[in-house]
């Protein structure tokens, strides 16, 4: 636990929390040491640190969403997956940074600033009055056994604060205290992406499982019908731990599983000669980076030569699914934002003069452009003479999106292949500019289809970029097929 916490001192710049627990965690570090030294019972996290979004419910420990509205809101019950973690002995350091209300995909939408990516994050510059263990050393040890991979380099030579990557997200704070070595694993949300995207830009394992199979109560809603609960690790290994921890029916969320899970455990030496692997053809998206491509090429060869069926599968609506997805995600936001009246919790505007005017301001005070202007859309989509063209449609096609992997899958597909995000970190810099900022609704574009279908999906970190930075694949699995979904990840990795 000491050194945990030293360690995320020491990379402090990268803004990871938001709300540190460190004597919180003092305190369960020394109840699971004294377990240890009586010999009682093990749990299955005993003494593992973790890392909590900040939109997890945590009993007496502010919950902020990063905004605004919740800056001071200090639930009184624990998230699901929160208890669970304590119930199973892990040691909670912290509830970190994330973009508000988890809209968005850098993790620089937040009232607490933005997160910073590990990889090449010039430390020396910034930090050099201080004894600086270069971060690369703790990144360094994600070396991927599989694929030949590049030394990091750090070639940042400005010292100006704009000039770093950002992290993904909207779960950048969580994927960042993996990457960075604070803990061994971090619970994120994924509603379009949120836990594979910055995964992907981190160099972290991070797994979105089935929707139902983990708990969303206690979990501030996004899209209520698309977030699931996910996890970073530093190994496919330890997301089994994790999932084998969490995983199962919960009574206080009826969308979850009835059965209670199997924990699964994954072979040392893995056969995947009975695997079949699709490449799906459409994910050749415009704006795919070259090296992005080529990385995904190479892991495709690697499994045809040992063994594996690959072949070419289509999932022909994946055009629509990010505008599907909008529709569906804005029409969800407009509805869960409406308990943020400034009346019950959460921030309250000045102006009392009428309720009208208390609730707008309040929304007003208390939410970022990101979140107002999602109100908005979803508001016009729900109105009664848009309802059937925005909101029916886009669950028509949200169907047609599910079809296209169900048939995929009973075609014989075991699992597909694809890329997770369309390029490695991109700068601060560039992610801000207001013309790529309307790109960058782009990114999830491999991501998003997977939460409309509910199925399960894993970022594995697989090669480093020409500028050292990580390169990660998606595949994605059947609905509640997490072991061939994890086993074929243990072998990429
Ligand atoms: N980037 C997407 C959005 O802004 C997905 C976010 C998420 O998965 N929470 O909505």
């Amino acid at each position: 636990c000491a050194a945990c916490v030293a360690r995320a001192r020491q990379v402090q710049q990268l803004n990871v929390f938001i709300t540190e627990t460190y004597d919180m965690a003092g305190q369960q570090a020394a109840e699971s040491t004294l377990r240890h030294r009586q010999g009682s019972r093990l749990h299955v996290l005993d003494g593992i640190p973790v890392t909590i979004k900040d939109a997890f419910s945590t009993a007496g420990i502010r919950t902020t969403c990063s905004s605004r509205i919740l800056r001071d809101y200090v639930p009184p019950y624990n998230a699901t997956m929160v208890q669970r973690l304590v119930d199973r002995g892990a040691v909670l350091l912290g509830k970190t940074n994330m973009d508000e209300f988890a809209m968005g995909s850098g993790s620089v939408d937040s009232i607490f600033g933005p997160v910073r990516n590990p990889w090449k994050y010039n430390f020396q510059t910034r930090h050099q009055e201080q004894d600086s263990q270069p971060i690369r050393d703790s990144c360094h040890d994600l070396k991927p056994k599989s694929m030949q991979m590049r030394t990091m380099h750090h070639h940042v030579t400005s010292t100006e604060d704009s000039d770093w990557f950002i992290t993904g997200g909207s779960s950048g704070g969580s994927a960042v205290a993996v990457a960075a070595g604070i803990c061994k694993a971090a619970l994120g949300s994924d509603t379009g992406g949120s836990v594979r995207n910055p995964a992907s830009y981190c160099g972290v394992v991070g797994l979105k499982p089935t929707y139902g199979l983990l708990s969303r109560h206690g979990l501030i809603p996004l899209v209520n019908s698309l977030d699931v609960p996910g996890i970073f690790t530093r190994c496919v290994d330890d997301a089994v731990i994790m999932l084998g921890a969490l995983a199962g029916h919960d009574p206080k969320d009826s969308t979850t599983v009835s059965d209670p899970f199997q924990p699964f455990s994954l072979p040392e030496h893995i056969d995947i000669t009975r695997l079949h692997v699709g490449i799906p053809k459409e994910y050749h998206a415009p704006h795919l980076s070259e090296e992005t491509l080529s990385t995904w090429k190479r892991a495709a060869d690697m499994l045809e030569d040992a063994g594996a069926r690959v072949s070419q599968v289509s999932l022909p609506h994946t055009p629509y699914s990010i505008v599907c997805y909008s529709v569906l995600c804005a029409a969800e936001v407009a509805s869960n934002m409406a308990r943020y009246d400034g009346l019950e919790f959460g921030h309250r505007g000045s102006d009392h003069s009428s309720t009208e005017a208390l609730y707008a301001q309040t929304r007003h005070e208390g939410f970022n452009d990101v979140v107002r202007g999602r109100i908005l859309a979803g508001n016009y989509f729900l109105l009664k003479r848009h309802y059937d063209h925005y909101f029916t449609q886009a669950q028509r096609i949200r169907r047609l999106i599910a079809n296209d992997f169900r048939k995929v899958f009973e075609g014989g597909v075991d699992i597909l292949l694809t890329p997770t995000t369309l390029s490695p970190a991109r700068s601060y810099r560039w992610f801000v500019q207001a013309d790529n900022r309307t790109r960058t609704e782009q990114e999830d574009v491999f991501t998003q289809p997977v939460n409309l279908a509910g199925i399960p999906a894993v970022n594995v970190p697989v090669s480093l970029s020409e500028d050292g930075l990580p390169i990660g694949l998606q595949l994605i699995g059947q609905s509640f097929q997490e072991k061939t979904l994890l086993t074929a990840a243990k072998w990429l990795e």
